[in-house]
């Protein structure tokens, strides 16, 4: 894949990078390594001034680079404003916290047979990032805000297709004035990644994309015995019981499915539903996706843009065709829209089944698939039939079923009543082949850092 911002509302090539050459990267690999005998050695408070002038270029810039990010992968301008002031209140978090996440912490000297014992939280040095396009700034900043503050010094390996996105998070933490070279942007393609994990001045990695993606430098890191955190795809189910306010159940539903132009992680892709309700839930959630607007992403009133790529739009209408042809019925949406552009309409869809594509894959994009189940432990039976494990959404006003769910659902969070979302204050990561590993939160600044016991006898 060549390294190019295309704007995916026109198919329209805008602007072509070259990729760095092995030399280029040495030097880059050379300076990070540099980079880290200076960041490691600065005070947390010197950091947490640089993380917080980061956060004021993100809040008073969030116009410019939001309209970069929407003609880069389609997501609407409104959403990516948004995404650059989450990414400025991570940044603030971080800043707040993190004294107190990497402050010495005793342990009971006494029971080891020490005078003193204590963890050290230390830095394990420049840490690879490979990042996906679909929320360029906030998947990157998720990472770099605990790391740099933990004393890493971060490298990025962006999405090919979000270059100038990747350049102005460079540009950022520079201009926030970190140490020089603290988070250097490397362009290069997937094929020059596992050199760059290989290489003995890296000494993490950390990968947020598809599962073959997180297969490959999981296994690259773990042959070289350095530590990795992958946030693989998600099938998020999203279970509905009797007891639930189907209002706002099925707004949140479509608002969840709808997240992104349908191109996120933890969009609710599954809707299980009690039979009870089934039939107010389809009708509601079929007419709030038959709602949202699609069209041009820059335009403020726009719900939907188009698809990140137009591979991506291929695969969601292959997998859809697939259901289909199997049996399974469209209620709304399943035609691409005609014209310029990789739009796909809000899709809901009855009668998913074992063998049918979208039953055991992830659907990244606007397609819901709806299953009618008779009770508790059938819904969870569905929502685990499946590889993934990222989050999970349960409805319910009934105590004993949300305890239950809050269990038996395999996800690395499950919400009760609410949408799946990342908080900076919430740790963030799955099971199975969600992946391995948390993000964010005090565990996520802890994943890249040495937590070194120290005895003193
Ligand atoms: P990828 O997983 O291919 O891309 C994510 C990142 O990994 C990019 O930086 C990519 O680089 C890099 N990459 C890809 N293959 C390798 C490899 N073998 N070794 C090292 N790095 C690699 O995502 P796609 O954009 O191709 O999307 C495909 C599917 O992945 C989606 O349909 C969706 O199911 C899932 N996905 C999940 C995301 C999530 O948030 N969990 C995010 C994005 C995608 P390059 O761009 O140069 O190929």
């Amino acid at each position: 894949m060549s390294i190019a911002t295309t704007n995916p509302a026109t198919g329209k090539v805008e602007r072509t990078f070259d990729a760095l050459t092995e030399k280029e990267i040495e030097d880059r690999l050379d300076r990070a390594a540099a980079a880290f005998a200076r960041h490691r050695a600065t005070l947390v408070a010197e950091r947490a001034a640089c993380m917080n002038a980061a956060a004021g270029i993100l809040d008073d810039e969030a116009g410019r680079i939001a309209a970069v990010m929407t003609t880069e992968m389609g997501k609407t301008v409104t959403a990516a404003r948004a995404e650059a002031h989450k990414c400025a209140r991570a940044c603030r978090y971080y800043a707040e916290r993190a004294g107190e996440m990497l402050a010495d912490r005793p342990v009971d000297a006494g029971a080891v047979d020490a005078e003193r014992a204590w963890l050290r939280y230390l830095p394990l040095g420049p840490v690879l990032a490979v990042m996906p396009w679909n929320f360029p700034l906030w998947q990157v900043i998720r990472f770099a805000a605990p790391a740099l503050m933990a004393g890493n010094v971060g490298l990025l390996k962006h999405a090919s297709n979000v270059p100038q996105t990747a350049l102005f998070l460079e540009e950022l933490f520079a201009r926030a004035g970190f140490t020089e070279d603290a988070f250097q942007t490397l362009l290069i393609g997937s094929g020059q990644v596992e050199r760059v994990v290989r290489d003995p001045r890296v000494r993490a990695a950390t990968l947020t994309g598809s599962e073959p993606a997180g297969r490959a430098v999981g296994a690259a890191a773990s042959s070289e015995v350095k530590p990795s955190v992958l946030e693989l795809g998600g099938s998020d189910p999203f279970v509905v019981m009797p007891s639930a306010d189907l209002d706002r159940a099925a707004e949140v539903a479509a608002t969840s499915r709808c997240l992104n132009n349908g191109q996120s992680c933890i969009s609710a892709k599954r809707f299980i539903v009690h039979a009870g309700v089934y039939d107010d839930f389809e009708r509601r959630f079929t007419d709030l996706m038959r709602s949202r607007r699609v069209g041009d992403p820059m335009d403020e009133s726009t719900d939907v843009g188009p698809l990140a790529s137009e591979q991506g739009r291929a695969d969601v209408e292959e997998q859809v065709a697939d259901a289909v042809e199997a049996g399974a019925t469209v209620l709304c949406g399943g035609e691409r829209l005609p014209g310029p552009g990789w739009y796909y309409p809000p899709t809901v869809v009855t009668g998913v089944r074992p063998g049918m594509r979208m039953y055991h894959e992830e659907v990244f994009g606007p397609v819901a698939s709806l299953f009618r189940v008779g009770g508790v432990e059938e819904a969870i039976e569905l929502a685990n039939d499946t590889s993934f494990g990222l989050g999970a959404n349960a409805w319910t006003e009934d105590p004993a079923e949300r305890e239950r769910f809050a269990t038996g659902l395999e996800a690395g969070q499950v919400f009760i009543n609410g949408m799946v979302t990342s908080y900076p204050e919430l740790p963030f990561g799955g099971v199975k082949h969600s992946g391995y590993g948390r993000e964010l939160a005090e565990l996520g600044l802890h994943a890249f850092c040495n937590v070194k016991t120290v005895w003193v006898g």
